[in-house]
């Protein structure tokens, strides 16, 4: 798309010194200010000629949707230690995927992530443009221009929330998010085709990530101060404009844990839908109706006859609802050769984010309640 088609209200010419301009005041800032990331060749490295692995801007990209770079930090030394490069990757089981990216949550990723090497593996390589990228498994069309500007110096910018922030104040975009996407790749487009493509759009990244941040911008250490229309207006922190959001709805369940002292009983949810295979602590299934009473969720119980106290109830914010698990508790003998973990060491199960919070609710000291459903010795 080009600005002229942008669908949005974008100022017809930038304001301030034109986009060579822009992109030289932005490098010269970057060169010197360029954040260290694990998976990123900075500016004095790329200087020197080398360039990132394209196994590593991929990976980055994959886990940074939705998550921090503060928090996929860990997560993507943990992924490397497992999976080194894309043929071990690739080679690995899907439940040895999963587990390795258990806590960042969108499960889907994962396993799309694990068919891309796949794929990427069997064409030889990634691919370097734009297109080929995006035809790949878990690939849109954000991720392939980041992959592709990035790895590749290929000259597109892509917009991410970041990207939208700076952009939004520095032309003052009255468009508003959501909607406001393509004007925001409008906006962005302006600065594709100069030097420095990688460079520049993990400078940009940067600018929106440390300078140019939600509240508070430090506009006095911006290399765009002078340009900025926000900033001289001075209403940065209300760009990007948003349309107000609708409540997220809520629904229940009750989750049952169950433990003999050593380990925790694990089920396996199904293999399509929200959390698709992952591991579990059983429970009913989740509705919108109301929070499910005790006696009503026994019969989804996954031990019959276990004395179960409601220890506390935990919360989950997945994208489209809010979820309210009740936890109930029992010490339970469990099955032969069941599916478990070990109590003291909860990550070895795998266990998503919300179950996480379920097992350790349960686990955790202070019962209350009466048991339930308990069978009664005669
Ligand atoms: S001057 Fe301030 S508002 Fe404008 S781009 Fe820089 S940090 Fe953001």
């Amino acid at each position: 798309m080009t600005v002229a088609d942008a669908p949005s209200p974008l100022p017809a010419s930038p304001a301030g010194p034109d986009i060579a301009a822009l992109r030289a005041r932005l490098l010269e800032w970057y060169d010197r200010q360029a954040r260290v990331l694990p998976w990123r060749v900075g500016p004095h490295g790329r200087a020197l000629g080398q360039r990132p692995d394209p196994y590593h801007v991929w990976l980055s990209e994959i886990m940074l949707q939705q998550t921090t770079v503060a928090a996929v930090g860990p997560y993507f030394a943990r992924f490397l230690e497992a999976f080194p490069t894309l043929e071990a990757l690739a080679q690995a089981p899907e439940e040895a995927v999963l587990g390795r990216w258990a806590g960042l949550g969108y499960y889907a990723r994962a396993r799309n992530l694990h068919a891309c090497a796949r794929a990427v593996l069997a064409l030889g390589g990634f691919p370097q443009t734009v297109e080929a990228l995006q035809a790949l498994p878990g690939i849109g069309p954000y991720t392939a221009a980041a992959i592709a500007a990035i790895a590749f110096d290929q000259p597109v910018t892509p917009a991410d929330g970041n990207v939208e922030r700076v952009l939004a104040r520095l032309w003052r975009i009255e468009a508003a998010l959501p909607a406001a996407k393509p004007a925001f790749r409008a906006a962005a487009a302006r600065f594709d085709g100069g030097a420095r493509p990688g460079d520049f759009i993990q400078a940009l990244m940067d600018l929106g990530a440390t300078i140019c941040t939600p509240r508070a911008p430090a506009c006095a250490l911006c290399p765009w101060i002078e340009p900025c229309g926000a900033r001289a207006a001075g209403d940065a922190e209300t760009f990007p404009r948003k349309t107000p959001k609708a409540a997220r709805p809520v629904r229940h369940g009750l989750a049952f844990v169950a433990e003999d002292g050593q380990r925790l009983l694990l089920g396996r949810r199904p293999p399509k839908g929200l959390l698709g295979g992952m591991p579990e602590v059983p429970g009913t299934p989740w509705r919108t109706e109301g929070p499910w009473s005790l006696d009503e969720a026994l019969p989804h119980a996954p031990v019959e006859g276990a004395g179960w106290r409601v220890r506390g109830t935990v919360q989950h914010v997945f994208t489209h609802f809010e979820l309210v698990l009740v936890v109930a508790h029992a010490r339970v003998r469990l099955p032969r050769g069941s599916f478990s973990c070990p109590v003291d060491d909860l990550d070895a199960g795998g266990l998503p984010s919300v179950m996480l919070k379920a097992a350790r609710a349960g686990l955790s000291a202070g019962v209350a309640g009466k048991p339930v459903g308990e069978r009664r010795r005669t």
